[in-house]
């Protein structure tokens, strides 16, 4: 579903990302870990078409994402949405939360009002929110509940990829599951494909199948999380697993 080759992006004298391949197949779920500046971020923003590599190229789900104008992005969007890190700030909090969740319906103009209706009623109805919430806006919400709007919105297009920032990170504990378990029946029942970046390693294990480790813009070790976190092959890999309790 995503194939990233030899991609790299500099700022400046630094590397950001450093040839980096990988591939995720349709309804797997791909972690990106590594410290802080490890070019994680760069990364998805690379996979969005938000930054152009210096070389390398990437596709989602066929459509090359590299190289396009700005206009020309909107064909990879109905294939990959993003769900950023904090609800507390990625929501407008002026709009209701109807008209959060169907903007990008409304962009594309898809379909009649009365169906971008339906179809905003649906994805609330997937993240497990009441419709009722639509004339709602995020003030009225908790972060648990702004976080599957936030989902929501993401699927309105029926995107075959998600790219989530930390999707958890910003919740409080008690309302990490429930989206972990959001998260989780929706891949089960749409079949989505999910590349995620995290710090947290209990949920790389709980979410992800595959992993990437980074370190300094490059990829040091990939596979399957139960390998890659169980027996490392990289002493890279084995202090980040080591430094969390
Ligand atoms: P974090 O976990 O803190 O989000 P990260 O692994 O996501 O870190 P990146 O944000 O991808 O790391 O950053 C990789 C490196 O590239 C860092 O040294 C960062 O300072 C640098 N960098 C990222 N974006 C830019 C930019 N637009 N201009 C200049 N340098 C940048």
């Amino acid at each position: 579903k995503i194939r990233v080759s030899g991609v790299t992006k500099s700022f400046g004298d630094l590397k950001a990302v450093d040839d980096v391949s990988l591939a995720v197949g349709a309804g797997e779920t791909h972690a990106l870990v590594g410290e802080s500046g490890s070019g994680k971020t760069t990364t998805i923003r690379l996979l969005l078409g938000l930054e152009a590599p210096d070389s390398g190229s990437i596709t989602v789900a066929g459509e090359e994402v590299t190289g396009r104008t700005h206009r020309d992005l909107r064909a990879v969007r109905r294939h990959l949405q993003l769900v950023y890190q904090n609800p507390f700030t990625s929501l407008d909090p002026t709009w209701t939360v109807g008209r959060l969740v169907g903007e990008s319906l409304d962009r594309y103009r898809v379909g009649t009002r009365a169906e971008r209706a339906g179809r905003v009623r649906e994805a609330l109805d997937a993240v497990g929110l009441s419709p009722d919430l639509v004339s709602r806006r995020p003030s009225a919400l908790s972060g648990g509940q702004r976080q599957r709007v936030a989902i929501a919105r993401s699927l309105v297009l029926r995107p075959d990829v998600i790219v989530l920032d930390e999707p958890t990170s910003a919740l409080d504990v008690t309302v990490q599951a429930g989206i972990v378990e959001v998260l989780l029946s929706l891949q089960a029942e749409l079949g989505l494909t999910y590349v995620f970046v995290s710090h947290d390693l209990a949920l790389v294990r709980q979410l992800a199948h595959t992993v990437s480790v980074m370190h300094r813009g490059r990829i040091v070790e990939s596979g399957p999380v139960k390998t890659v976190f169980d027996s490392p092959r990289e002493p890279y890999t084995r202090a980040l697993v080591e430094s969390v309790p």
